[in-house]
């Protein structure tokens, strides 16, 4: 009778435990909306206003008559609005791809034109560090299954930290392979390198490491954040591999369009 009774109060004491966490997990979880809901409405409400003082710097810009200060002046404010025009896009955009309100429409992508793509646009930055980009996949259409637009964003976001965190004279390439029902998209430097420590928050929002040489670069701690929650809603999965000092390989793993 000592061990039931025994029994049934840890039965008892487990189930409210259990009852406890369930309640700090969906408290924890209405937080977490809340948040997600205050950046999106604070980034909406800062988007117009932001948009209209750059309109009006660059109109005041073009005017004939200014000094050399008034210029100095105008070209710093340009500066600092457009780094806050950058932080609220990647802000909107962050939250849109983390809405499960908002999910993927899936359509099939050819991942090979958007290599193509950004390696183009990218190329003059890396031409201006002599960084050599080069591009190392199959001759035809490699296809994805997701958003065109968020494929890009992903690629577009790692081969230009790549480039960012590359020194002058390195090397990046960027390889797209077919393993089974998935692509593989992966992007290697020989670069800064991040240290183990700093690998294990680097899909944090507004995470930036804290090496002085990374440090140095512009940037919002946002471009990986928002790489990793359009893979996870892809149903893909992304993995790094690096070293300090040597350089970094970021790994997209991809669904593949049927057939
Ligand atoms: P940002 O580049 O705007 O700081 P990201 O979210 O893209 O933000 O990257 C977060 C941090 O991860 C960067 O600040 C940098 O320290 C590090 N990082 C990202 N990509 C690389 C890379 N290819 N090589 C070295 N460090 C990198």
């Amino acid at each position: 009778a000592l061990d039931i009774g025994h029994d049934l109060g840890r039965a008892i004491l487990n189930a409210r435990t259990f009852e406890r966490e369930h309640q700090l997990v969906e408290e924890l979880q209405a937080l977490d909306t809340y948040k997600s809901q205050l950046i999106a409405t604070v980034s909406h409400e800062l988007k117009n206003p932001l948009t209209a003082i750059m309109g009006h710097l660059e109109m005041l810009e073009a005017s004939p008559d200014l000094t050399g200060t008034t210029r100095t002046s105008l070209a710093a404010m340009e500066r600092g609005t457009n780094r806050m025009v950058r932080v609220v896009e990647d802000l909107l955009l962050l939250s849109k791809v983390g809405d499960p309100d908002n999910p993927v429409i899936p359509a099939p992508v050819d991942l090979r034109r958007i290599v193509d793509d950004v390696v183009d646009l990218t190329s003059v930055a890396a031409e201006r560090k002599a960084i050599e980009l080069a591009v190392d996949a199959p001759r035809e259409p490699v296809l994805a299954i997701g958003d065109h637009d968020e494929l890009d964003r992903v690629c577009a976001n790692l081969v230009s930290n790549a480039v960012k965190y590359t020194p002058d004279g390195g090397q990046v390439t960027v390889a797209l392979a077919a393993c089974g029902d998935e692509i593989m998209l992966s992007c290697s430097d020989t670069g800064l390198g991040i240290s183990a420590e700093d690998q294990g928050h680097l899909f944090r929002e507004f995470f930036r490491s804290t090496n002085p040489d990374a440090r140095s670069q512009p940037g919002t701690g946002l471009g990986l954040a928002i790489v990793s929650r359009i893979v996870q809603r892809h149903r893909g999965r992304i993995e790094v591999e690096s070293e300090l000092g040597k350089g970094s390989t970021f790994r997209v793993l991809l669904p593949a369009a049927p057939g």
